[in-house]
């Protein structure tokens, strides 16, 4: 729990999330490989590669690793839904400075307003050489904006619930223009947030070519109910999935075969980019590790035969205010264990003999968990399960704590889950 909620206060974008896994791999040992170079690999040794710095795959060799032993791969998602910086981004209106933003995958919108709001991500600055844009990451770790509701006086029926429209309600505030002025100091009037980026990067704002920019709740996560059964926390879809599986790759202790964490960007707008889990790269990856052991592509389609996905994502927890939102029989509630999720459209990865063996190590090593389905009339949601196993056709589970508010700005699950998730990816990666 403490190493979750260090990751949601450091992991403030993809980008972030990224670079806070990389950082407890490193302090672990791992060593850092690149895609673009041969790798040189030995029995018992421990790598990790960013990919387009917000994916990330990791992964370790068994002491008696053989070309035979079976490959185990976790995944989990490194994004989360919220607005985004639009490019171009000020807006000037009213005497307002304001942000133009746009909606980053299925947020709950109105659980964006009346928030501070921060901003982090990734900056791509002018280069000698036009091929290697100089990239920074920032956080500017302050609260900086806000989308202010509308009172209640001047719009009667918004307790009746008032639809947003995600180009003209979200703007988010930025600061007070002057008489020609602008928020902040000494910027061009049409420029104040990228002068105000520059300074934070203390480059000159000619020098930044683009970004990809995330407003985030900077709020910490923390414990609720009278006996502190709950965790309140912003971006828990996926973190929990994301710590899990490195949580569970450093902690397990396989002399053989290969344990793989792979972390996909762009989960929550379909997967399908070359970052996502609907990409080659879990693939190409695979083979590459496998060919660095002198092995061929014909050994490597073998190894893939007895290969196993254990997909790991939020997954929906039933709500006593709305209990007839979920199953009639099969339904998950926070704090009673991890969630094995079914579905026999595949929106879950589901094939009953998969599923057997994660419940079978479930039960071997006590971990609570819950298995649930979402209710017939009511289509849940997906996840990176079902893409990443049609890339790479191996048996494929889905699990994740129970969550309510999901994608809301800030999110609830059951304290005691993470460390049945936890549990699960250890015993998955040693067993
Ligand atoms: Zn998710």
């Amino acid at each position: 729990m403490e190493r979750l909620l260090r990751l949601i206060g450091e992991g403030t974008s993809p980008f972030h999330v990224v670079q806070a896994v990389a950082g407890q791999l490193r302090e672990a040992g791992f060593e850092e490989l690149e895609l673009c170079r041969d790798w040189c690999l030995n029995n018992g040794g421990r790598y990790f590669m960013v990919h387009h710095g917000s994916s990330l795959l990791a992964f370790t060799i068994g002491k008696r690793f053989t070309f035979q032993d079976q490959v185990r791969i976790g995944a989990a998602h490194t994004d989360f839904p919220g607005l985004r910086i639009k490019t171009r981004p000020e807006v000037e209106k009213e005497g307002y400075g304001q942000l133009n933003v746009e909606v980053y995958g299925g947020a709950i919108l109105n659980t964006w307003l009346d928030r501070p709001l921060s901003v982090a991500g990734r900056v791509a600055l002018r280069s000698e050489d036009v091929f290697k844009p100089n990239i920074r990451l920032v956080d500017f770790k302050r609260p900086l904006f806000t989308v202010p509701n509308v009172a209640i006086h001047l719009e009667k029926e918004i307790n009746k619930g008032m639809e947003l429209n995600r180009q003209k309600d979200l703007l988010p505030l930025a600061g007070l223009l002057g008489e020609g002025d602008a928020p902040g100091e000494e910027k061009e009037k049409e420029a104040f947030f990228l002068a105000y980026l520059a300074r934070e990067l203390q480059v000159e704002p000619e020098e930044i070519l683009d970004f990809e920019l995330c407003l985030y709740n900077g709020d910490p996560g923390e414990l609720l109910g009278l006996g502190e059964e709950f965790f309140s926390a912003p971006r828990l879809d996926d973190l929990t999935g994301v710590q899990a599986v490195i949580s569970g790759l450093l902690g397990g202790e396989r002399e053989r075969g290969i344990n793989v964490a792979a972390l996909f960007d762009h989960e929550e707008v379909g997967s399908k980019t070359k970052q996502g889990a609907g990409s080659a790269l879990l693939s190409l990856v695979l083979e590459k590790i496998l060919l660095s052991f002198g092995r061929d592509r014909q050994q490597f389609l073998g190894a893939l035969a007895d290969s196993l996905l254990l997909s790991v994502d939020v997954g929906h927890a039933i709500h006593p205010n709305k209990a007839e939102k979920s199953d009639i029989t099969a339904k998950g509630i926070l704090g009673k264990g991890l969630l094995i999720k079914e579905n026999s459209g595949q929106a879950y990865a589901t094939d009953s003999q998969a599923i057997a063996i994660i419940q079978q190590i479930c039960q071997r090593e006590e971990i609570p968990f819950q298995k649930v389905t979402n209710r017939s009339d009511v289509t849940g949601g997906s996840t990176l399960g079902p893409i990443a196993s049609a890339m790479l056709p191996v048996r494929t589970v889905d699990v994740g704590v129970p969550l309510l508010a999901m994608h809301s700005a800030r999110e609830l699950m059951g304290a005691a889950d993470q460390e049945s998730l936890t549990r699960l990816l250890t015993a998955y990666y040693s067993l």
